[in-house]
């Protein structure tokens, strides 16, 4: 065992920007929202709600910009008086100099800026009720690595400090310039991807403030709450957004107003285009009706029932397993080809991308559905740290879509002239070309570089929770999840909690398997070295006839550092096979039998339960009859298959 955790907070320090002014804080009054819980007519909330945010926006579609106002309240929750604010300015990531932009050129050398990925956040004004405007004083700070021309994050001195247990009310106005879409959020032709899009306070989290820059790799964190959200468009924009449709008002200019509410989610994004069309159905799961509204590209909509047909799947499967779904509404945006905001989630609402010609054995709809509905759970619902800890949700989502894939597929993520892949296999064969960059527990901003973070967060992350489920079987993994759902739902719970949920559902001590899987970045790689076998000469003369007896030796090789307990599967030339434990502590084992059969193969993990082995080829090994060459029991399949994958890969 070891004292090490798997997780690390970073912390920064307060008191950054030196601004005191008279100043008035809203004591705290009950909220007509807060009010009615309970009563009957509101279902009572599912998440402390520690932000409101009302906000009235207008897109204007020439000089793609958004224009709003908006009104948020902060209620400290903390145990202790606050003096400022941090805030997320997102959009503010897309320009020069950024770390955004700084990281990108690290990993693309051949990236070049150009005006059209502009993107800008600013605050035009902030007051508290009676107060001076306070926007003259912002200051822009760069809690993760200092860089000066990096202005994604904001902090807000108050006048006066939020007392524990009050609540403060801060009303914004603020003007977003959207960019070309570069990364996830802006225009593209008449497309509208609004995300990260409106000043966001941080999360006061493990007695500091976490408001991470805006990052290449990193995700984001916030805060549960409500979000009631007025969308301004013009009339012939088609409108997909967080949460409930409440209301549409047509306006004498020519724009219609579309009132939005969302609540027990901790963030707010919406889409535009005219060209989607909606494809509305429902689903019925252990908490009732879920309406389901498909915006869906005029090329795609063939496509429309299969997007449909994995949503379904997914939801219930994952009501099935790991709990209900609550939300009364879930929104698909289907982007155009190629965008790069395919494949992004929000709560209730996510993103995919696909090619008019895809073929019904190129799974990759159904992949991406299921993964980005995943979200909803890991994520959405249990709202990790996706900067600090981004594996927690990308390596769940991407374990559980695998699990939905088998449930639903068959396991196959592609099936195309005769060529098979299953989804699990795509995650490891994602990561084995970079298993010991970086460990899982390392922040999303501070991995070596992109690549790295996707064979880890994904990849990896996967491969440790589908060799875990090898360990303790599929049922007490399931229940496991259920338990860490249903325990840290609608809050921000961190891998110690994941581990502690596996440990108290299979009763057993995981830890050694985290400080590896997790912590560590050793490599997993278990390899057949050698079976062979002689004909032993009998000591004494026997009869003639008598059956000589064989000595057939498998020697086992651990060629990477990670030690887990392993199964080898030896098999005879008269049908008998032998299995062996091995608990992997040294770095080799050798078996030995004397029988009247000889070895014909050794083949460690024959139950494929083992997903995070790098190297498959070397796990088996076959002696051909009429001599010793041993060859690998694998082949040709295995590698026809990782080829596939890796094409695969690079389609996606
Ligand atoms: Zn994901």
């Amino acid at each position: 065992m070891s004292a090490a955790r798997c997780w690390r907070g970073q912390r920064w320090p307060l008191g950054v920007a030196p601004l005191v002014m008279a100043a008035s804080v809203a004591a705290s009054q009950p909220d007509p929202a807060w009010a009615l819980r309970g009563d009957g007519a509101q279902p009572a909330p599912l998440s402390d709600r520690i932000v409101d945010y009302e906000i009235d926006a207008r897109l204007d579609v020439p000089s793609r910009t958004v224009q709003g106002t908006e009104t948020i309240t902060y209620r400290n929750h903390t145990g202790q008086p606050l003096d400022g604010l941090p805030f997320h300015l997102y959009l503010q990531a897309f320009q020069p100099g950024s770390t955004f932009i700084r990281e990108l050129h690290r990993d693309s050398p051949a990236f070049v800026w150009n005006e059209k990925y502009r993107g800008s956040l600013e605050v035009t004004s902030l007051t508290l009720p009676g107060s001076a405007d306070l926007a003259k004083d912002l200051a822009y700070i760069q809690p993760d690595d200092g860089n000066p021309a990096d202005r994604t994050v904001l902090w807000a001195r108050l006048p006066r400090p939020v007392l524990a247990g009050q609540e403060v009310r801060l009303r914004l106005a603020f003007r977003a310039q959207l960019p070309e879409i570069l990364a996830r959020t802006g225009f593209e032709r008449g497309f509208f991807m609004v995300a990260q899009w409106f000043p966001k306070i941080g999360v006061w989290w493990h007695g500091a403030w976490n408001c991470h820059q805006y990052h290449r790799s990193s995700e984001f964190f916030s805060d549960f709450g409500t979000y009631r959200v007025r969308l301004t468009v013009p009339r012939d924009l088609r409108l997909a957004g967080s949460g409930e449709e409440e209301a549409t008002v047509f306006n004498r200019d020519g724009t219609k107003t579309v009132a939005y509410r969302a609540e027990d989610v901790h963030d707010f994004a919406w889409a535009a285009d005219p060209a989607f069309h909606a494809v509305e159905d429902s689903w019925t799961g252990s908490e009732g009706l879920v309406r389901i509204r498909m915006f869906v590209r005029p090329e795609h909509l063939g496509q429309a029932p299969r997007f449909l047909a994995a949503l379904k799947g997914a939801l219930g499967c994952f009501d099935r397993w790991y709990g209900p779904y609550p939300y009364g509404r879930i929104t698909v945006v289907d982007v155009p080809a190629g965008s790069a905001a395919a494949g992004m989630e929000y709560p209730t609402l996510f993103t995919v991308g696909t090619k008019s010609w895809m073929l019904a054995g190129l799974r990759s709809p159904e992949l991406e559905v299921i993964h980005e509905f995943s979200h909803q759970y890991w994520y959405g619902m249990v709202a990790t740290n996706e900067i600090e800890e981004a594996w927690l949700d990308e390596g769940l989502a991407s374990y559980s879509t695998a699990k939905a894939m088998d449930a639903l597929y068959g396991g196959f993520f592609v099936e195309v002239a005769g060529g098979r892949l299953s989804a699990a296999d795509a995650l490891r064969l994602s990561y084995r070309g970079r298993p010991e960059t970086d460990p899982l527990s390392r922040p999303a901003y501070q991995v070596l570089s992109h690549d790295s973070y996707e064979a880890v967060s994904y990849g990896k992350a996967a491969s440790v929770l589908l060799t875990l489920e090898g360990l303790l079987g599929e049922e007490t993994t399931r229940r496991a999840l259920a338990t860490y759902f249903r325990r840290h739902r609608f809050t921000h719970p961190t891998c110690e909690d994941l581990l502690r949920a596996f440990e108290e559902t299979s009763g057993r001590d995981l830890r050694w398997f985290f400080d590896q899987a997790v912590l560590g970045t050793q490599v997993f790689d278990y390899a057949v070295e050698d079976v062979d076998w002689e004909k032993l000469e009998p000591s004494a003369p026997v009869p003639p006839g008598t059956a000589p007896t064989f000595r057939s030796t498998v020697l086992l090789r651990r060629k990477g550092d990670f030690v887990f307990p392993v199964e080898v599967e030896v098999r005879f030339a008269d049908g008998e096979a032998v299995r062996e434990r091995w608990d992997g502590r040294d770095r080799w084992a050798r078996y030995s039998y004397d029988r009247k059969s000889r070895v014909v193969s050794a083949q460690i993990d024959p139950d494929r339960r083992v997903w995070l082995d790098r190297d498959r080829l070397n796990d088996s090994r076959t002696v051909v009859a009429d001599g010793r060459a041993a060859r690998k029991l694998a082949g040709f399949g295995l590698l026809l298959r990782q080829l596939l994958g890796a094409v695969m890969a690079w389609l996606a």
